[in-house]
């Protein structure tokens, strides 16, 4: 556990507001003083099947998107996020947010970027972050491109393009026209894939590989044609232990996909996904592996070094390496 602790790590599937700490969700949320939704942030959201799962984290992710209000609530959640990083010796991350306005649109989506910069600048010297744009599944394909164009806009900080938010909500063939442009712009892109264990989102995993974004987030769920070609066509993977355990309702990480990718070698990244929702952090996401699987510090070594490559910010690329190459020579 130590050793997963101490060695310099990369986080590259991490949902900035999912971060949050419980003790700070709680001081936003009662600042309002709202029973009920007291109650929500207490629903344990760990029962009944997949599709309620997932609905009981959305509605926790609603709540914590109502307590939001200001920017100095997204400096705050962006400081204690990348602190509690560097608390666990990562030392690269891209952090992925949907860009929002404040105050009915008076505070702009480009200030609540230029927030999260603000504070990534505070941090440098201890850890480099990077930040990706979220689009949510549930916006209009103007609202998708409004989110390019702020990717292009920050561009030395903002390294890539993502699709997210409830899964229920099949939108990524609305959202083609954004990612085809991302491509032709050379934003690489991360597009979470098969969350549902339904045939919609099977059908939807088929348009999502056609495209065949830079990197795949999560792929709980899809067909043994699916996971063929995703292997055959080195799509890396993101994958999160503790948020895939909670909502493919798993008992037992040997049940974990990441067993079947590692034995064939694949790119994968083991990443947190909501560290503060989840009450996980990466170092322990990647012991629990580790142990699972048995491997050794040699395996561990390698499986990090090959995390680098997927990194979107090619040029963090030797940087990560050789922290990771100097730690396991002092070993
Ligand atoms: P934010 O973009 O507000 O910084 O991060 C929180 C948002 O990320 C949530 O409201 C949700 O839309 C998205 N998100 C976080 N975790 C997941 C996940 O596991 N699956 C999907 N599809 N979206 C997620």
């Amino acid at each position: 556990r130590y050793f997963c602790q101490s060695i310099p790590k990369i986080e590259l599937h991490a949902h900035l507001n999912g971060c949050i700490r419980s003790s700070t969700f709680r001081q936003l949320l009662t600042s309002s003083d709202d029973q009920i939704r007291l109650d929500t942030l207490d629903k344990n959201f760990s029962s009944g099947d997949t599709h309620s799962r997932m609905a009981n984290v959305f509605e926790k992710f609603a709540l914590l998107r109502s307590c939001v209000t200001n920017l100095d609530d997204i400096r705050r959640i962006t400081r204690e996020t990348l602190e509690d990083f560097i608390d666990d010796n990562v030392m690269y991350v891209e952090l992925r947010t949907r860009p929002r306005s404040f105050d009915n649109g008076k505070i702009p989506s480009s200030n609540y970027i230029e927030a999260i910069i603000e504070i990534i600048k505070e941090y440098e010297e201890k850890i480099c972050s990077r930040l990706i744009l979220s689009i949510d599944r549930t916006q209009t394909l103007e609202q998708a491109m409004e989110t390019l164009k702020l990717a292009e806009k920050y561009r030395t900080y903002v390294v890539g393009l993502d699709l997210s938010g409830d899964p229920n909500i099949k939108s990524f063939e609305r959202f083609l026209p954004v990612f085809n442009l991302a491509k032709d712009r050379n934003l690489s892109t991360t597009i979470h894939i098969g969350e549902l264990p339904d045939e919609e989102c099977l059908n939807e995993n088929n348009l999502i590989i056609n495209y065949k974004p830079t990197r795949l987030g999560h792929f709980n769920f899809r067909t043994n044609e699916q996971e063929q070609r995703v292997i055959k066509e080195k799509i890396p993977l993101e994958l999160c232990p503790t948020s895939n355990l909670l909502t493919m309702k798993l008992t037992n990480l040997t049940e974990h996909h990441f067993n079947l990718f590692y034995k064939n070698k694949h790119p994968l990244a083991i990443c947190t996904d909501d560290s503060g929702l989840m009450n996980c952090c990466l170092s322990s996401e990647i012991f629990d592996l580790v142990q699972t699987f048995n491997l050794t510090k040699q395996e561990i070594y390698d499986f990090m070094l090959q995390t680098c490559n997927l990194i979107f910010d090619k040029n963090m690329i030797d940087f990560c390496q050789k922290k990771l190459k100097d730690f396991f020579l002092k070993q």
